[in-house]
């Protein structure tokens, strides 16, 4: 049997995440591969070539927009190109694999476009603006600039959410932990 695809979008900041995380660390039997993406942006402290990202320069990753290796590509935050290669999902949903895309709005809305009824999209959205800027905040990473421009991002991002199969609010972690579960073991059974 082919595997699916399981689509998880979100304003920044929202928990997606945490969850997707949480979900391939403690739910082995759903066998689901993460799509790692390409990104154009440097890697932060602590992520890897292959594992968080394929990390490619700009020039990298024209090339292979110019080789038809994407599913969908996209120019987020500051110029910075993101897009799911062709190659991390095909091989795996062959082999009865179930691919995991980490992604943002626009992505999600196009792969799930792509795959329909063999693709799950969810939509993580966090409880409200000021909870998500004490996230972006707390977490620490970005500079007050680039809050406030993902902030403005995130405000647009929410208006995506009715484009999704199913919404997961992320009020409160474990409860939108154990939602998420419940949706995609109910997607992956029929
Ligand atoms: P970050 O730089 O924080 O890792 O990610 C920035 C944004 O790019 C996030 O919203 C993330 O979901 C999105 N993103 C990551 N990979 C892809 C991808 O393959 N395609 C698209 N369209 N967006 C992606």
């Amino acid at each position: 049997m082919k595997g699916k695809c399981i689509i998880f979008s979100a304003p920044s900041g929202s928990g997606k995440s945490t969850i997707v995380h949480w979900l391939m660390q403690e739910h082995p039997e759903l066998r689901l591969a993460f799509s790692v993406s390409a990104a154009s942006r440097q890697p932060r402290p602590g992520e890897q070539h292959g594992v968080d990202y394929f990390f490619l320069t700009p020039e990298q990753f024209r090339a292979h927009i110019e080789a038809g290796d994407f599913l969908e590509y996209e120019e987020v935050y500051g110029g910075h190109l993101y897009g799911t290669l062709r190659s991390q999902v095909e091989e795996k949903l062959k082999q009865g694999i179930n691919v995991l895309f980490d992604i943002d709005v626009k992505g999600g809305v196009n792969i799930k476009q792509q795959f329909g009824d063999e693709a799950l999209s969810l939509f993580v959205q966090p409880p409200s603006l000021e909870e998500l800027r004490r996230r972006l905040e707390g977490r620490g990473t970005e500079t007050p600039e680039k809050i406030e421009m993902r902030l403005a991002r995130a405000e647009e991002e929410m208006t995506y959410a009715p484009r999704f199969d199913r919404v997961v609010v992320n009020d409160n972690l474990e409860k939108a932990e154990a939602d998420t579960l419940a949706l995609v073991r109910d997607f992956l059974s029929h």
